[in-house]
């Protein structure tokens, strides 16, 4: 018989009692456990409308180059964003999604003596990166349910926790689960606050989406503030979530660290240049916000109209009150082939995240819930 060992007591201890990302439910899963024919996922925050024509082409032409290792400087890209932003390329990380750039920055600047602070209602991926390197998460209390921003970020909240060991504090603007947003003069004013000790981290993963609401292109302010940095996505808005690309925008000391510990080829060929096609591609953005303000009006209407409390959001996806404990209520839209986000890991038991999907598969979910409300 092999000896038993027990690997968790060689862990570090921040890894021990971690708890790993949920992510939403892939339709295959779905597909293997019910055996169902028609399914509609609204559960991970994509775009609806698959990638763009102009990438699928790009990257179809770009298969037989496969054999090769990526540009681990990412140059081409770069160069681009560099354009788009108006800052130098010295000042951009390259990341596997916007994920890889948020758990490098925990890895450059967090230790088991420092600290890093964020929302009660944040991106599930702050207390993993953080607990990750051993360091201590201090967690702002979120607005209350009955402010214009419900369970939306508390700056104020957020900047008392800050003290001389914070060295990280993550901003998501607008924010995931909640779909909530901190408008300029506030955002500014707490980020012109904040010590040079601590690193102000702006996840902007969803600007693209931002329409009438006053939320900041904080890449703008650079330039001004040395301790900022913007992480963004090709994720959301330009529909490339499978090819896995993001970045950081920041003082390029920041950036000189970041990439210090990046490995070499993080950001695929494919990828690369998926992100360098999508750039170029405004008509196909503006389809998908356009989309996007339409299917989540739908959805708002909807579900108000069926007495839900619909949280206002400035993204593609609505976060709901569902007035009920929600993972029942997840079960029976499983099985009715609607796969959503229950959000019970956030400390929001009675809520379902919704992301926005095509007409006909918003139209689909608000009768499968109807059904299911008798409603
Ligand atoms: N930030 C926020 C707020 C998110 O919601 C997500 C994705 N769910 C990410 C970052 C990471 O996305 P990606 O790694 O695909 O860029």
């Amino acid at each position: 018989m092999t000896k038993k060992i027990d690997f968790s007591k060689l862990a570090q201890a921040g890894v021990r009692d971690l708890k790993p990302y949920v992510p939403g439910k892939p339709v295959s899963e779905l597909q293997r456990e019910l055996g169902l024919e028609h399914i509609v996922k609204l559960a991970s925050n994509e775009n609806p409308l698959g990638p763009s024509k102009s990438v699928q082409a790009a990257v179809a032409g770009a298969l037989a180059e496969q054999a090769r290792y990526p540009d681990a400087s990412g140059y081409e890209l770069k160069d681009l964003l560099a354009k788009k932003h108006n800052v130098s390329p010295n000042q951009i990380t390259l990341g596997n999604g916007s994920n890889d750039v948020l758990v490098f920055l925990a890895q450059v600047f967090l230790t088991p003596e420092t600290n890093c602070v964020f929302s009660q209602y944040a991106f599930a991926v702050y207390p993993i990166a953080t607990q990750s390197v051993g360091a201590t998460a201090k967690i702002a209390a979120a607005n209350s349910p009955e402010h214009a921003q419900p369970l939306g970020h508390d700056l104020d909240a957020l900047a008392k926790l800050i003290d001389a060991s914070t060295r990280l504090v993550f901003v998501a603007n607008p924010n995931n689960p909640t779909g909530t947003w901190v408008d300029s003069g506030d955002l500014e004013k707490f980020i012109a606050n904040v010590p040079d000790t601590c690193i102000v981290v702006v996840d902007e993963a969803y600007t693209e989406y931002v329409t009438t609401q006053d939320v900041p292109d904080t890449s703008r302010w650079l330039s001004k503030y040395p301790n900022l940095v913007v992480t963004k996505t090709f994720s959301k808005a330009y529909g490339l979530a499978g090819f896995r690309v993001g970045y950081a925008l920041s003082h390029p000391d920041v950036a000189d660290l970041l990439n210090r510990i990046r490995p070499p080829f993080n950001v695929n060929s494919l990828a690369l240049l998926a992100a360098q096609t999508a750039l170029g591609d405004t008509e196909y953005l503006e389809e998908s916000v356009e989309l996007n303000e339409q299917g989540r009006a739908y959805l708002e209407s909807e579900l108000s109209v069926m007495g839900l409390g619909v949280i206002p959001s400035a993204t593609n996806f609505l976060l709901v009150d569902m007035k009920q404990d929600a993972s029942s209520l997840n079960q029976s839209l499983l099985k009715a082939g609607v796969i959503v986000r229950p959000v019970g890991n956030y400390g929001l038991p009675n809520h379902l995240r919704i992301s926005i999907g095509l007409p006909k598969e918003n139209e689909f979910f608000i009768k499968a819930l109807k059904k299911i409300l008798n409603n």
